[in-house]
């Protein structure tokens, strides 16, 4: 055997600090190619990977396509597949230096900067809010005395409705300046560059708010999974919490939400891969908040299952290694996943009550993923789940049912800790 004699490899790149490590590791199984990791911390994912990692710098993406480019020169690549939003553009970058099909960067690009994405879109003929950028240098007063009530302002490239905050009057608005201003400082997102110097202010959307999953062949949408959010999510900050599959939305209106979808996804270019998509949904029609080029985030992909139990992450590789994908039609089931409320800021120092949530009738697993002994932080501020509810039952309603019983028993004991 020569030092060629490989199969062609699927290159996974996935942060550090992901959630969907286990998933996208576990749908690797008897997928009939090698698979290696590319993270921007070796450590932390050699367990799972058998020496087959390789550290890719995800924050620089000219050096991170070199290393890929180098790396396949030992290692032919068949495909690259970016896990989570920080790697979709990566990805996309070194498939096309490597002649690997992909998504034009140009368009996952667009997706992660929510200014480009309202400019994208507002030629489309979708309903769109009217929208404005603010520089978080500029005194707020004016345009607080600007704008239309109620409106939206966040940041352009975070994520989890971090830093989305609604402001009804001036007052508010200029608060949530302030306050956004003070998350767009943190090293972390300082990190982002000029993205970070910004805030987005929009127009409130009223209406009940869908996700769809999706997944794109050669700009064909298929819609993989619609759910709706019950919980209502009027402001000022949007935690996610429910999500629920099928929609009991009327079938008039499911259709209107991937009309818009795939209308969406023409004007950006996306072509290829899975999507999820948020919109919502009033009198006035259908309204594009989110499409991203990348699977649901978190742990959520758990909930679904396709055919004879085929994940979302077996679909999405085989999808992005050209495989032939089987029936992607979900299971008959409802299914529904509670991204745990987190109740108050402080130290987690204990949970109790998860046998009993566990054992509530539908319920498949309750899973904490913050440590005791970590801090929480609550929205605007946060950015991480404090656990996921899961759950399947005959009906939307018996899910939805299921998901606020089981998360009726667990208690969190959180410790305040004052600032220091
Ligand atoms: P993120 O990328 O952090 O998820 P989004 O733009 O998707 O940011 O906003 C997060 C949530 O905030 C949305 O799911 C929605 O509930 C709410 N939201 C965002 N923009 C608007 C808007 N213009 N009108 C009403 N709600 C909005
Ligand atoms: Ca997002
Ligand atoms: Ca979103």
């Amino acid at each position: 055997m020569t030092d060629r004699d490989y199969q062609e490899r699927l290159l996974l790149l996935i942060p550090s600090n992901s959630y969907r490590v286990a998933g996208f590791m576990d749908a690797t199984h008897r997928l009939g190619v090698d698979v290696a990791v590319g993270s921007n911390q070796r450590q932390v994912l050699e367990a799972f990977t058998d020496g087959r990692t390789v550290t890719i710098n995800f924050q620089d993406l000219e050096k991170g396509v070199l290393e890929i480019c180098a790396y396949a020169e030992d290692y032919p690549l068949r495909a690259i597949l970016g896990v989570d939003e920080e790697t979709t553009v990566l990805a996309a970058k070194a498939s096309k230096a490597l002649g690997l099909s992909h998504n034009a960067p140009e368009s996952v690009e667009v997706t992660l900067n929510k200014f480009r994405f309202r400019t994208a879109l507002a030629n489309s003929g979708l309903l769109m809010p009217p929208f404005s950028l603010l520089s978080i240098d500029a005194n707020p007063n004016w345009a607080a005395r600007e704008a239309t009530y109620p409106c939206v302002l966040k940041p352009l490239m975070l994520s989890a409705s971090r830093g989305v905050i609604r402001a009804d009057n001036p007052d508010e608005f200029i608060t949530a300046f302030h306050r956004i201003t003070r998350i767009l400082k943190q090293p972390d997102v300082v990190a982002m560059g000029e993205a970070a110097k910004h805030i987005l202010v929009e127009g409130y959307i009223s209406g009940r708010e869908v996700a769809l999953e999706g997944l794109l062949n050669g700009g064909r949408l298929t819609v993989l999974a619609l759910f709706d959010k019950p919980d209502p999510l009027e402001g000022p900050f949007f935690e996610e919490t429910i999500y629920i599959t099928p929609s009991r939305l009327p079938k008039s209106g499911q259709k209107r939400v991937i009309d818009a979808t795939v209308q969406a996804v023409a004007a950006l270019g996306l072509k290829d891969g899975p999507i999820h998509a948020e919109l919502r949904l009033n009198e006035e029609g259908p309204w594009v908040i989110e499409v991203g080029a990348r699977s649901i985030g978190g742990l959520c992909a758990r909930a679904l299952r396709f055919g004879t139990g085929i994940s979302l992450e077996k679909l999405v590789l085989n999808h992005v290694l050209g495989l032939p994908i089987e029936p992607m039609v979900r299971e008959d089931m409802a299914a529904g996943v509670m991204m745990i409320p987190i109740p108050q800021a402080g130290v987690l120092e204990a949970v109790s009550g998860l046998e009993a949530a566990q054992g509530v009738a539908g319920v498949d697993d309750v899973t904490i993923t913050i440590a005791v002994g970590q801090e929480i932080v609550p929205l605007p501020e946060g950015n991480k789940y404090l656990g996921f509810i899961f759950a399947r039952c005959d009906s939307p309603e018996a899910v939805e049912k299921a998901l606020r019983a089981s998360h009726h028993c667990l208690q969190f004991q959180i410790e305040f800790k004052g600032r220091s």
